[in-house]
């Protein structure tokens, strides 16, 4: 038996990869088989080094440990799939030698059209079929003059794929709806579609746990192992977490980085034991347990289908037990690993040094830094020039910008937000005002782009969220917000710049 997760490095790691990878790796362990780590990043512009260790990080870190992956080595590497480019080339040509796969040379503007067509036809949109049947001189010759071109899987036009996953019985999709999938990109990148085929075959995987929304995907899944003629894995698509709103579980409405959880205090055995009380339950139904004991009596079909509430006051309530549980050495421990240590005073005391008077001026000065989100109300955010509505432009606009920002890092924080202030017609100094007030709960404090830095993304997003939340913000007013977000001119440029 051998499962594996399957990430894309492309920004925090994510409370769903880890939540994820907790059930692939209790699966291999509970059944003595192997779990494998593999980076997904075919998406070059998006994926990066600091997001790749940062997930390796936050699963170590919850106590999931891999038996082969990119830092790991194993006998089916490489385990990054930008290293794999070789592999899937070699296995496209035998897909396109069969004639399952053909060269596809429509331009952008085509495929628009074609797609423009289909909606007003009200029909599903998908690949018309216009480079299926060009002949191969054809193709060669339009290979020769330099078109730029892809590779598309071809699709059966009758018939439905029927497959089982194991939690959820049958199903069956009908071919009409399935796209001629890419499988190899313009520059040459394989797509997830072929990538994940070919590895999860290749890297020998038996059991593929993954989220629901992958579902549709699968009959593409189906063809490719049918085309290549390789048996396919067990599929068992877990419920997605959710907002308490029903909605999948996204950095705009909930933190979601495993890191800012680590931040907030809570210990890894009780984050890792409320994320498998999530998709499953001890027979017991005891809500307190190891990953070892869970691990012992692991049964993939006690797995639930329903889209669990991520519930932070039952995660709360689930950290309190296991603090309870510590001797006060342990516990004098654990506040050391969590922010009393010599590397986080590093980073703090430059920012307090030139502001002490006294050594117990630190408690005071950075006691907002340390996970307490301070207790706003409406009257914080008065200010002499700013009414109601341009507070809330400021913090909605400012957390719109960081719920885009992959990469954090100080000089496209303040690039981002001098634009803001720009576009919004503020002075800079009263932009920042209610940002200072969500961020540290008073007008004065620290500086703000440090203290930024120093809170990381999902802490400082959800200190903005936190000051909406405290101004009443209705869903109509946010829906306004967004609007006049999207219609702001620095939209493009914040898209643009290297923090994006
Ligand atoms: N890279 C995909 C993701 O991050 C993997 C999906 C899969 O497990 O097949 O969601």
């Amino acid at each position: 038996m051998r499962t594996r997760i399957a990430p894309s490095p492309t920004g925090d790691p994510h409370v769903g990869t880890a939540y994820m990878a907790l059930f692939n790796w209790a699966f291999a362990r509970h059944h003595g088989g192997q779990f494998v780590l593999r980076i997904e990043d075919t998406d070059q512009a998006r994926s990066t080094a600091t997001s790749e260790q940062a997930i390796f990080d936050a699963l170590r870190w919850l106590g999931l440990d891999w038996d082969e992956g990119p830092e790991v080595g194993g006998p089916h590497g490489p385990y990054r799939q930008s290293e794999r480019k070789d592999i899937y080339q070699q296995q496209v040509q035998s897909l396109l030698n069969k004639d399952h796969a053909f060269y596809c040379f429509c331009t952008k503007e085509r495929l628009d059209a074609v797609r423009a067509e289909q909606q007003a036809n009200k029909q599903t949109t998908r690949y018309d079929g216009h480079c299926a049947s060009l002949s191969a001189a054809q193709v060669a010759s339009r290979m020769q003059a330099g078109e730029s071109h892809v590779i598309r899987m071809r699709v059966p036009e009758q018939g439905d794929c029927t497959f089982t996953d194991r939690l959820r019985g049958p199903i069956s999709i009908p071919f009409s709806q399935i796209d001629m999938q890419v499988l190899v990109k313009a520059d040459g990148m394989p797509t997830y579609h072929l990538a994940v085929v070919v590895d999860d075959h290749l890297m020998g995987i038996t059991h593929i746990l993954r989220g629901e929304e992958w579902l549709n995907s699968v009959p593409k899944h189906q063809l490719l192992y049918h085309y290549f003629g390789w048996p396919p894995p067990e599929l068992i698509h877990l419920p997605l977490l959710r907002n308490p709103d029903q909605s999948k579980l996204s950095k705009r409405k909930n933190p979601t980085s495993v890191t800012y959880y680590r931040d907030m205090g809570y210990l890894p055995e009780a984050l890792v034991n409320y994320l498998s009380l999530m998709g499953w339950s001890m027979p017991n139904e005891e809500e307190v347990f190891s990953l070892q004991q869970m691990v012992e009596v692991f049964d993939i079909d006690r797995m639930t289908t329903g889209g669990p509430i991520f519930d932070q006051a039952k995660l709360r309530w689930l950290n309190g037990q296991y603090l309870r549980q510590l001797d006060s050495a342990q516990y004098a421990q654990r506040i050391q690993a969590w922010m009393l240590n010599a590397n986080k005073l590093q980073q703090l005391i430059p920012l307090v040094q030139e502001r002490a008077e006294r050594l117990s001026d630190l408690l005071p000065l950075v006691n907002y830094l340390l996970g307490n989100l301070p207790t706003l109300s409406e009257e914080d955010f008065a200010h002499k020039s700013l009414q109601r509505e341009q507070v809330l432009k400021v913090l909605h606009h400012t957390l719109s910008t960081f719920d885009n920002m992959r990469d954090w890092q100080r000089d496209a924080l303040f690039s981002q937000c001098q634009g803001l202030a720009a576009a919004m017609e503020l002075k800079f100094r009263d932009f920042l005002f209610p940002l200072f007030i969500a961020t540290s709960g008073r007008a004065v404090s620290l500086p703000l782009f440090d203290s930024w830095m120093f809170l990381g993304a999902d802490m400082s997003r959800a200190r903005l969220r936190t000051a909406l939340d405290a101004l009443a913000v209705s869903n109509k007013e946010r829906k306004r917000l967004d609007k006049e977000y999207q219609a702001l001119p620095t939209l493009m440029a914040a898209g643009d710049s290297p923090a994006n």
